[in-house]
């Protein structure tokens, strides 16, 4: 399946007259824009809708339904607020997208203006992405000097400004009315929903909020239509090309290009294989949120919907791979110790709850846990699900459960032998 596939969104990586505009042009691009601009708005909208595009940012809403509950009324304006706040540990995908292929993301950005009746779009930026923005802010400055931004798009009379909105580096501004906040120049803090962005968005405006990989599909679903976008992938509702960035013990890890719905084998086979030929222990397929899976679940197809039954989440395709020498416990510690770090502290099961999870696997890693840990962790992650104010709080209990659930084992020799099994990493001899 994967020999054959051609891909879309990395067509241009390692192409560097994409990073010009001439180049750009000369490898089709803006024909996505040029062409919707000569449709009606509502058209546009629902041949997104027909493709199936789901958001590639981690909660797989459709996109097209979400740009059609933007009010239609000129009594406010409307934004579109591209989230390239790239965060989630394990996930480098979008900024191989805005390294190498900025005017897509310009023209994906640019349609969905246009649909919606958008006339400012902000690219919130992660603040470690300097590359990025400095790529984009380039692009952006080619883009109005050649009349594809501003007063006059393509000299169709539609009006758009771009801006590139850098962030300071919280994880929680990647959660989109965080992002919002931040936007508007206060603490990055979520909102209470409802209402939701598309009603009360930036500045008190409707507001589209889309990932950067999400925007970068809409181009081609524009030129090559939808039916092309959903002659890809594994059934009606998991459509057309995605990008996962496979890390951890893998020969090749990196960014990949593959139709959604490929098999997780399939995946690691792309990316070289197990590491020094070892064992698979376990895999997150959709970053540092998602539950742990097991190597059963080798053949398990990577979409939404199919990784959802199995009892994790696709997310934002992470996918992290642990081998036999890998300790889940400290892996899990590891991954809590983040949650509780990034948590904004605005309501308390999540403010609290991350920290004792926190404290609870540091000291099960240590020796020093005993044989309630197991109970007690459950006990921590049934107060903060469904329970916490933004989705940070049921991100941070996804491992923690699946730790518990699938490897009892490792927790039960972690007590038994007062001392963690497993070989201990360099990087850890210094007290972490
Ligand atoms: Fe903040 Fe956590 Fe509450 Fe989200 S769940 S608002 S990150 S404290």
């Amino acid at each position: 399946m994967a020999a054959k596939f051609e891909p879309v969104l990395t067509r241009n990586v390692g192409k560097p007259e994409a990073l010009t505009l001439k180049g750009y042009r000369q490898l089709g691009g803006y024909e996505g824009l040029a062409k919707a601009l000569t449709m009606e708005p509502d058209a546009v909208i629902d041949e997104v809708k027909k493709s199936g595009l789901r958001g590639r940012g981690g909660a797989g809403f459709p996109a097209g339904m979400k740009w059609s509950f933007i009010p239609k009324g000129k009594d406010k304006p409307k934004y579109l607020v591209c989230n390239a706040d790239e965060s989630e540990p394990g996930t480098f995908k979008d900024r191989l997208l805005m390294e190498n292929d900025p005017h897509q993301l310009i023209e994906g950005c640019a349609i969905c203006c246009f649909a919606v009746s958008a006339a400012t779009c902000y690219i919130y930026i992660r603040g470690e992405y300097t590359k990025s923005a400095v790529i984009l802010e380039r692009a952006l400055k080619e883009a109005y000097d050649a009349g594809i931004l501003g007063d006059n798009v393509l000299g169709s009379g539609f009006k758009l400004n771009m801006y590139v909105h850098r962030g300071a580096g919280a994880y929680i501004c990647g959660e989109e009315t965080g992002m919002l906040e931040s936007l508007e120049g206060k603490r990055g803090q979520p909102r209470v929903k409802p209402p939701f962005p598309a009603v009360v968005g930036a500045f008190g405006a409707p507001t589209v909020i889309n990932n950067v990989e999400t925007l970068c599909n809409v181009p081609h679903i524009i030129t090559r239509g939808a039916d092309w976008f959903k002659s890809i992938g594994t059934d009606e509702k998991n459509t057309g090309p995605k990008l996962y960035a496979i890390s951890g013990h893998v020969d090749r890890p990196g960014t990949y290009e593959h139709p959604i719905g490929i098999t997780f084998r399939e995946m690691l086979d792309a990316a070289g294989g197990m590491w020094h030929g070892r064992q698979l222990k376990a895999f997150i397929p959709g970053g540092a949120s998602a539950p742990i899976l097991k190597p059963d679940q080798i053949d398990l197809k990577m979409d939404f919907d199919t990784v959802a039954k199995a009892g994790s989440m696709l997310g934002s395709a992470a996918v992290i791979v642990m081998d036999e020498t890998t300790c889940m416990v400290r892996s899990v510690a590891r991954l809590s110790k983040f949650f509780n770090h990034e948590s904004c502290g605005q309501c308390t099961p999540c403010r609290e709850g991350t920290n004792w999870m926190e404290l609870v696997l540091d000291r099960l890693e240590h020796g020093e846990g005993t044989e309630r840990d197991s109970q007690l962790l459950l006990s921590i992650c049934k107060n903060i699900g469904g329970q916490s104010l933004c989705a940070l709080g049921d991100a941070a209990i996804g491992p923690v459960k699946s730790l518990v659930d699938r490897f009892p084992e490792e927790i039960e020799q972690h007590v038994r032998n007062r001392a963690c099994p497993f070989p201990r990493p360099r990087y850890f001899e210094n007290g972490a």
